[in-house]
């Protein structure tokens, strides 16, 4: 974004962050924080750097780009780029600033064997393996062939065995199992072959329900920013004490009076019922707040819920303020968040947005944030 045209301010809590970090940790033996997309939108060097005073020795961003950033922060321990090398350039920095890819294909093994040859270094990398996401990733049987490469080359070191869980918060998944026993089968292969590599399969909901996903090496994600990936399930509990570290507020612009029978906004989508107080509200989907909120999200003034009345527009909505006496203009609303009891969690932010949380955080940090 190249001019902030926002009224809107994200504000990111990095202890509460630290928090979840730590919740972690005690909850698995080396859980490595997932911090791509900007740390899914919380910003990814301040969150680096709070993790790594609590102790993180190890983060997995999405780009080698994003690798590169966390080491210039500067960060000196481990960096696991999941996506991989992608670009030319990605494979020189990946010598360069030593960060450690996930490799799921033969030309990227390939290119990384030529390199590390030319440039007489060795390159520590991850083997993934597609065990059912069917998105990246080795297939069992390149086993084989894989491993020639490896043998040929005095270069090319794995470190890491990897795969992703694609249903680990779906309660009772059999294909939890599946992925596990494919993901099994691969380890054998390589233990036989004399090679040790630490195992890593778990994500965040992966860590709470299956302990025996566990291995060496976690990879939490969505829970380090707090959201419960088992909200509203009976495993809730599993995932009780997270708390969200990002508030989202917006200024109230202008409030006036809506008579019964009177439309509001865009298409005439919602009709006042009886004579009602409504605050205009300073964001819109221009700032991320989705269109889908339309007459189903609710935001959080002076602790008290409001409906937002009709079409979200590019940058206002209008609130129903009727049971909150003596708002004034200047005044926040809390889109996400908020100081008060009745803050509102990302969970039911993203339900009413018709979507997860994950993309809540993302695409509302993609605003002005600032850090407390
Ligand atoms: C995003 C991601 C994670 C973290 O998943 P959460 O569900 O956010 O905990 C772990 N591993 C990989 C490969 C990922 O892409």
């Amino acid at each position: 974004m190249s001019i902030w045209y926002n009224l809107l301010q994200v504000e990111i809590d990095l202890k509460k962050l630290t928090r979840n970090y730590l919740f972690f940790k005690k909850r698995a033996l080396n859980p490595i924080p997932v911090i791509k997309a900007d740390a899914y939108g919380h910003g990814l060097v301040p969150v680096a750097l709070s993790f790594a005073r609590a102790g993180a020795k190890a983060f997995a961003v999405g780009s080698v780009e994003e690798a590169v950033v966390l080491r210039l922060a500067p960060f000196e321990g481990e960096i696991i780029s999941l996506l991989g090398p992608v670009f030319p350039r990605d494979y020189e920095l990946i010598l360069e600033e030593q960060i450690i890819p996930f490799v799921y294909n033969f030309e990227q093994l390939l290119r990384l064997q030529e390199l590390a040859a030319r440039e007489k270094k060795q390159v520590a990398l991850a083997l993934k393996y597609d065990t059912g996401m069917a998105r990246l990733g080795f297939k069992p049987e390149d086993s084989e062939k894989i491993l020639e490469i490896i043998r040929a080359s005095q270069w090319l070191k794995p470190i890491y065995l990897a795969s992703h869980l694609a249903s680990a918060d779906v309660l009772e998944s059999s294909f939890v199992r599946e992925q596990k026993n494919i993901f099994e089968g691969v380890a054998e292969f390589w233990q036989k072959q004399g090679f040790y590599l630490q195992k890593t399969l778990a994500n965040s909901a992966g860590i709470l329900a299956y302990p025996e996903l566990h291995y060496e090496v976690q990879r939490p994600g969505i829970g380090l920013y707090g959201s419960n990936p088992f909200y509203g399930t009976r495993l809730e509990s599993l995932g009780e004490g997270l708390e969200s570290g990002m508030s989202v507020k917006a200024p109230i612009l202008h409030l006036h009076t809506l008579k019964k029978g009177q439309s509001v906004s865009y298409g005439q989508t919602f009709v006042a019922p009886r004579d009602l107080t409504v605050a205009v509200v300073g964001v819109g989907y221009a700032d991320n707040y989705s269109r889908r909120l339309s007459n189903r999200g609710w935001v959080c003034i002076k602790d008290k819920r409001c409906p937002v009345l009709g079409r979200v527009c590019m940058q206002m909505i209008v609130v129903d303020i009727s049971n909150v006496p003596g708002v004034e203009p200047g005044e926040w609303a809390y889109l996400l968040g908020g100081p008060g009891r009745n803050k509102i969690l990302p969970e039911e932010l993203a339900k009413w947005w018709q979507t997860i949380t994950y993309e809540v955080f993302c695409l509302l940090g993609q605003n002005p944030r600032t850090y407390v």
